[in-house]
């Protein structure tokens, strides 16, 4: 294992990527992890002596290695499908300090402007527009100082709202709910309030936030013009440029179309004649961490054939959403039957196991599956909503958390005995944005 991934790979006599490399390795080291292929077998009993009890439920939740699968291999930790994707690592990189969940981020992106708009509002409001003092404190320039008024400080407020020219031009245009509140915000508050403010303006009968975001821009681009081309436009010129393309913005607003919602079925969809539905599904407790699956075969006509329950042991939803397809094709080969559909609520592991490269995949569960459908029976894979799975579902989350080995259940049992029957009532349909 050291072969694939050493601790250091550090060389007296190397080039220069390589020595930045190696100084990095350590870094590169944390984002990588271990799939598992053809290395040995589980000695579970043994594993309890040696560690303790909440290593041996992680090792537990890990497919058991089998020697016809590849050798183990170093994989990236991030991605699902364990392969390097440059987006993510940038993702783990920053460690999400974009807070993508800040309320503003929704409101900046719901202004219907165009998109240099929103960024160079979204630059604003982290305090990174390039006026003169931010420069100044980047070392891009020795001078703060406002390059149209020469006065003050060049900082966001005075650029957009406070210098001379700016703040006469405000004050002509603010509406006169707005008047008392403007100018006495901080400017992260003065673009908060200001493109969430839906009012219509009583002069030109335009939303406010839509003629705010305009002129704010021309506003930024007359700034730039006067330093590149020495050119000052009046605000008259920046004012009806402004309102036109606010009027151009609030008609685009309007002939948005609305994102159409397609029904689809939320309970029992049945297969085709002579084809058995697998219905699986996983559940990890918020609490603990244990991973149990669940899942039922019926035929086309509803009829309950077998039912399963198995704690994995601590892993992740997708790990136990695999493992609940893998379980559940295990008992219905045992069981003999030829024609199967697989039906998982997890769009993501029916896109794995669904994927043309998935016989390489980095997940073993996911070969393992793969492996299931070279056999001689026909088996698909299907989607379906998260209420059309609620026997399944019902199934894995009253697993016994203690009993590692797979449990059958020859009939109904009694505590999703009402969900069964609700499912035989006939599909009901949920709204889903699936476009
Ligand atoms: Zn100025």
């Amino acid at each position: 294992m050291s072969k694939l991934c050493p601790l250091s790979i550090k060389r007296p006599r190397c080039t220069p990527l390589w020595r930045a490399l190696s100084n990095h390795w350590d870094e590169i080291l944390d984002n990588v992890c271990w799939s598992l292929g053809n290395d040995g077998s589980w000695d579970v009993p043994l594993f309890s002596f040696i560690f303790p009890s909440w290593v041996v439920q992680h090792i537990r939740s890990n497919k058991c290695p089998d020697p016809s699968d590849r050798p183990d291999t170093c994989v990236w930790r991030w991605s699902p499908k364990h392969n390097f994707v440059t987006k993510l690592c940038y993702d783990r990189m920053i460690d999400n300090s974009h807070q993508p969940k800040l309320p503003i981020w929704k409101t900046i992106w719901n202004l219907q402007v165009p998109q240099r708009i929103q960024l160079f509002f979204w630059i604003a409001y982290k305090g990174r527009l390039l006026t003169n003092d931010e420069r100044c404190h980047r070392g891009m320039t020795d001078s703060p100082t406002c390059p149209v008024c020469f006065h003050h400080t060049e900082s966001i407020v005075h650029a957009l709202w406070d210098c001379h020219n700016t703040c006469t031009l405000w004050k002509s245009i603010i509406p006169p709910s707005l008047n008392n509140n403007f100018f006495h915000i901080n400017s992260n508050k003065w673009i908060e309030s200001n493109i969430a403010y839906n009012v219509i303006h009583p002069k030109f009968g335009l939303p406010w936030k839509l003629l705010f975001a305009a002129i704010v821009w021309q506003i930024w681009k007359r700034r730039n013009e006067f330093i590149f081309n020495r050119i000052l436009l009046p605000n008259e010129y920046v004012l009806r440029l402004s309102s036109n393309l606010a009027a151009f913005y609030a008609g685009n607003s309007q002939h948005t179309t609305p994102v159409t919602h397609r029904p689809i079925p939320a309970q029992w969809i049945a297969p085709h004649q002579g084809c058995l539905a697998l219905k699986v599904d996983a559940a990890v407790s918020q609490s603990s961490g244990i991973a149990a699956v669940g899942g039922l075969i019926r035929d086309n006509y509803g009829s309950w054939k077998i039912g399963f329950q198995k704690a994995l042991g601590i892993t992740d939803v997708l790990q136990a959403e695999l493992w609940a397809i893998l379980l559940g094709l295990q008992l219905a080969w045992a069981q003999g039957h030829e024609i199967v559909e697989v039906q998982s609520d997890s769009q993501q592991a029916i896109a794995l196991v669904s994927d043309n490269s998935a016989a390489s995949s980095s997940l073993s569960l996911v070969r393992a599956i793969v492996k299931f459908r070279q056999r001689g029976w026909m088996l698909s894979f299907k989607w379906i909503s998260r209420e059309g799975n609620q026997p399944a579902d019902a199934l894995a989350k009253s697993a016994n958390a203690l009993l590692h080995s797979m449990v059958t259940l020859d009939s109904v049992p009694t505590t999703i005995q009402e969900l069964i029957n609700k499912d035989r009532l006939g599909p009901l349909y949920c709204e889903s944005n699936i476009n």
